[in-house]
């Protein structure tokens, strides 16, 4: 059984003071945080300050996985990230796809390293609408994937978390119906086991990203290869995140 996972990715929003109370306020959902894990993402100068009272587990939105020091100007290294106690980074989100140019190799290289240097690595796929119109999504998502796991070390799969992102569906409220995200979370587990082993597929989280909301996230929560959302918006409200929490 595998257990749910939620990622609140808060992007580039909020004030010191805001990313300061709300992450109090997510540290201290007793109970309800127990049956799920769950990873904030803040945005990146906060990182330092809210590792200092450790609550509910942080992550990187963004690293430079090649490199550890070095002429990298205003890059994160993994071990910046050592140094505080965070576990997780972000990988491939297709912000950074999109506006920051990181192509297929460069986001391979920065999750290896990751992995490698024993993170939990929440790795971003998903397609554009129009790949999706034209009947490709399938394929586009697998060689997204496919240039990660060829690279990989299986030993280090268990610290993978496949987020699938379909890029029309972040911030835009329209999300795939169930049957189109039932049909690709199916597809990202075949494609696992394809590459390595049914207990590697068994055991890898695929989660859902892209306009999780309270209202939406019930339901998705209950198809078979959902093991979770990544959350942008809705994360960044306690009540929306605190109800999404509570429906998986
Ligand atoms: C995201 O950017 O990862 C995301 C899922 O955003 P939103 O929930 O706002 O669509």
């Amino acid at each position: 059984m595998r257990k749910k996972i939620i990622g609140a990715n808060w992007k580039m929003n909020l004030s010191r003071l805001e990313a300061e109370s709300l992450y109090h306020e997510i540290s201290n959902l007793g109970e309800l945080n127990e049956h799920v894990d769950l990873v904030v993402f803040p945005p990146q100068p906060f990182l330092g300050l809210l590792s200092l009272n450790a609550g509910v587990a942080l992550g990187a939105q963004n690293v430079y996985g090649p490199e550890i020091f070095g002429a990298y100007t205003g890059e994160t290294s993994l071990q910046h990230l050592i140094d505080l106690h965070i576990q997780n980074v972000l990988i491939g989100h297709s912000e950074r796809r999109l506006y920051f140019n990181e192509h297929s190799d460069f986001i391979g290289a920065k999750a290896i390293a990751a992995l490698n240097g024993g993170f939990q690595v929440f790795f971003c796929c998903g397609e554009s609408m129009e790949i999706r119109e034209n009947g490709t999504a399938a394929s586009w998502v697998e060689a997204q994937l496919t240039s990660l796991f060829e690279q990989m070390d299986p030993k280090s799969c268990s610290a993978l978390v496949i987020a699938y992102e379909p890029i029309w569906a972040i911030g835009t409220g329209k999300v795939p119906s169930m049957d189109e995200i039932t049909e690709m979370h199916g597809f990202i587990r075949g494609l696992c086991e394809q590459y390595f082993d049914t207990p590697f597929a068994d055991a890898i989280r695929i989660i859902y990203g892209g306009s999780c909301t309270a209202n939406n996230a019930r339901a998705m929560a209950q198809l078979p290869n959902v093991d979770g959302f990544l959350v942008g918006g809705a994360s960044l409200s306690y009540s929306s995140i605190q109800e999404i929490i509570a429906s998986v």
